[in-house]
């Protein structure tokens, strides 16, 4: 029985208007171990066909190819994929040496499909490269090589899993005459040493040093000569010993596949070859993950940030209800209740107290509101109400005024912890000089500043004229002046209000000077002193279910600015969501190109046994490690400008609007590894399907 029997083979090629071209006609020879055949013929001949038959590359024909008694055509896939690895080794005549690998790497890269164990590889690869004058190239890469240096490491490679049959497509015609007897030699000896070795060549006198010359024409044999005269070299030191006990091993053991740490290395490899690339790739995704984080972290932060106004301006056993005129289809009327708030008449205290009391009641709470307890605040934008507000003080030797932007009077809620400077009292006090009473106020640091005074504390301690235009109720004209001499005795802090110019009063005080006018000081907002914090959370969430009443201004307008904010945040997370689709694509079409650009390593892999799954094993590692990197560095960055952000907004505004939790991270690199290998799987499997034949004739 020879070793390659060819029986009756036809090969078509399907044109694209479905016609056919037929480029090998009936094809019958054998060959046996132990001959170097040359088969030439003109270009086009079918020699290259022939040759891919034979290699398990090309599986669309009709007919018998045995080995070793074995028809090709029974191979299943996988069957076909170890015939590859195992039973042929393939030398082409433009090397197809893998640019990013090392000469070692290229050689052992058959034995890394079989995961063969690092050391055995190793010893492997070293001892055939030796054999081939190659000891010193090792680190090398392939474009550091030679043309003969470069085919002798693709020789090595096809040797290095000890195959029966060695296919040769023009190995030489790519190399000078002297290299050429170089190689030609090399193969020589492996024919010699007992395999079979098949070459294409154009070239007469490489077909002249071989013991058989088959010659092609329009894919037929036309001529099949054996030369009686060739000599083999009856040499001891085989290039390859024979490792008998890896084709027994090999047969009872389930067969060994690309590890996955493999994978990852060869991985590396070419992602580092095409490094810009492969960074400029991964910044698009780390901007991406970078901004995601900064939305979240700004999102949470500003909430967390009005959240904690909202709360420096309540206490937990005290009520605030003010007059709503926001309703769920206006909820900006809320900014106008700060703005303008309205005043509560008579009838609708008694209508708040009986309402709150009814609901404690039907919620089978003790606790009832008192009327006669209550307490009461004043409070107005004055610039955009019809009433106004000035301090009048002396500076430099003039009379000075400012408008106050907000007037409030002192609730009860607020504390000496809210002071920058003096102590609360808000109390008008007798002037020892003259007897008249004299109001004290509260101001923030601002007016200290507009009143020329280096420092807020230096504003303590002033007297000042405060005038006030009280306008009695909104519909109405009457305005009630108020002309009167005041101290400021505390600079209070009023967060975002600070560069605004905020005056306090105490309640009775001001309601004194309008009482003074017969007039009264109507409302703007009612405290309730509850008993507890619970009775507090039940109030107010009644308040927030009725029409015309609502909790304090600033609660309400904390809600509504965190109710505006997680829109936004919903808005800006969406934004960060399509710019990572847009950083997926992009990594699509890299890896798409990618796999485009290395087609004909692809082939070669192919040609040397890797599996369909290999491949897509190769370029999905490939996608995830970029996902992981992009992830790694987006998340480092978003850390680091995340920081300097604190920083700066803690140098600018004294506090920064941005929370970071651990799982935005998370969330974050998990994203980036998901989507670089939802983009990877399109590229990975076309990768995977490319034909085998057509990879290694892409240019
Ligand atoms: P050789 O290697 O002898 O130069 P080939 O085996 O490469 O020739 O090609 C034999 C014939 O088949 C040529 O005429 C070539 O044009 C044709 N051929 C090769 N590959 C294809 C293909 N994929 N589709 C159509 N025709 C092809
Ligand atoms: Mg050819």
């Amino acid at each position: 029985m020879s070793e390659l029997e060819i029986k009756h083979v036809y090969k078509d090629y399907k044109l694209g208007n479905k016609s056919k071209f037929n480029a090998l006609n009936d094809i019958n020879i054998s060959f046996d171990k132990g001959e170097l055949v040359s088969i030439i013929g003109e270009s086009g001949s079918g020699k290259s066909t022939l040759m891919n038959l034979i290699g398990g590359l090309d599986s669309d024909y009709t007919g018998e190819i045995k080995i070793g008694g074995i028809d090709l055509k029974t191979f299943k896939e996988k069957q076909l994929d170890d015939y590859r690895k195992k039973k042929i080794g393939f030398v082409f005549q433009s090397f197809n040496l893998i640019p990013h690998l090392s000469i070692l790497d290229n050689v052992t890269i058959a034995l890394t499909l079989s995961d063969v164990k690092e050391s055995v590889k190793l010893e492997k690869a070293k001892t055939i490269l030796a054999k081939l004058g190659l000891e010193n190239q090792l680190k090398k890469k392939p474009t550091q090589l030679s043309g003969g240096q470069k085919q002798r490491v693709a020789i090595a490679r096809a040797l290095i899993n000890d195959p029966d049959i060695i296919l040769a497509d023009e190995p030489t015609g790519s190399l000078d005459s002297a290299t050429t007897l170089q190689i030609l030699d090399i193969l020589k000896e492996i024919a010699d040493d007992g395999k079979l070795v098949i070459m294409v060549t154009h070239s007469e006198k490489v077909a002249s040093i071989s013991s058989r010359v088959v010659e092609l024409s329009d894919g037929k044999i036309i001529k099949d000569e054996i030369k009686k005269d060739y000599k083999k070299n009856e040499n001891t030191n085989k290039l390859v010993e024979e490792d008998k006990t890896e084709m027994v091993s090999s047969q009872n053991k389930k067969e060994k596949h690309l590890s996955l740490y493999s994978a990852v290395r060869l991985s590396l490899h070419n992602m580092w070859a095409s490094r810009t690339k492969n960074f400029l790739m991964a910044l698009g995704v780390t901007i991406s993950l970078i901004s995601m984080i900064l939305m979240l972290a700004f999102g949470s932060g500003l909430t967390s940030y009005i959240d904690s106004l909202a709360q420096s301006y309540s206490s937990p056993m005290i009520v605030t209800v003010s007059k709503s005129t926001s309703t769920p289809e206006n909820p900006m009327g809320a900014i106008m209740d700060l703005i303008t708030p309205s005043t509560f008449t008579n009838e609708d205290i008694d209508d708040v107290v009986n309402q709150i009391n009814n609901h404690l009641e039907s919620q089978s709470i003790e606790y009832r509101v008192d009327k006669n307890e209550l307490g009461y605040g004043f409070s107005t934008m004055t610039g955009m109400s019809n009433g106004s507000a000035t301090i009048n003080f002396e500076a430099d030797g003039e009379e000075k005024s400012a408008s106050i932007f907000y007037l409030y009077t002192t609730p009860p809620y607020y504390t000496e912890e809210q002071l920058l400077a003096g102590t609360l009292s808000g109390q008008a006090t007798e002037d020892s000089e003259t007897g008249e009473m004299i109001g004290e106020i509260m101001v923030s640091a601002k007016i200290a500043n507009e009143m020329g005074l280096e420092s807020y504390e230096d504003a303590i301690g002033k007297i000042v004229t405060v005038k006030v235009n009280y306008q009695t109720d909104s519909d109405a004209t009457s305005i009630i002046p108020i002309n009167q001499k005041c101290k400021i005795t505390a600079i209070v802090d009023v967060n975002m209000f600070e560069q605004m110019l905020v005056m306090y009063v105490d309640y009775d005080y001001l309601s004194s000077l309008v009482a003074e006018q017969d007039a009264t000081l109507s409302p703007t907002a009612i405290y309730i002193n509850t008993d507890s914090e619970n009775t507090t959370n039940i109030i107010n969430n009644f308040l927030s279910t009725t029409q015309n009443y609502t909790g304090s201004v600033e609660n309400q307008m904390a809600s509504m600015f965190t109710e505006m904010l997680s829109t936004f945040s919903i808005a800006l997370a969406i934004i960060a969501g399509i710019s990572l689709i847009v950083a997926m694509i992009m990594i699509l079409v890299v890896l798409y190109m990618s796999v485009s650009e290395r087609t004909r390593e692809i082939g070669v892999l192919k040609s040397i046994g890797a599996r369909k799954r290999d491949i897509k094993k190769i370029f999905t590692t490939e996608s995830f490690l970029i996902g992981l990197f992009s992830g790694i560095v987006g998340i480092i960055f978003a850390g680091v400008v995340g920081g300097i952000l604190i920083l700066i907004f803690k140098a600018i505004l004294g506090f920064a609007p941005l929370s970071f939790y651990w799982y935005y991270f998370v969330i974050a690199l998990v994203l980036s590894v998901v989507i670089s290998v939802l983009a990877g799987l399109y590229p990975a499997s076309k990768a995977a399907k490319l034909d085998p034949v057509e990879s290694l004739r892409h240019e």
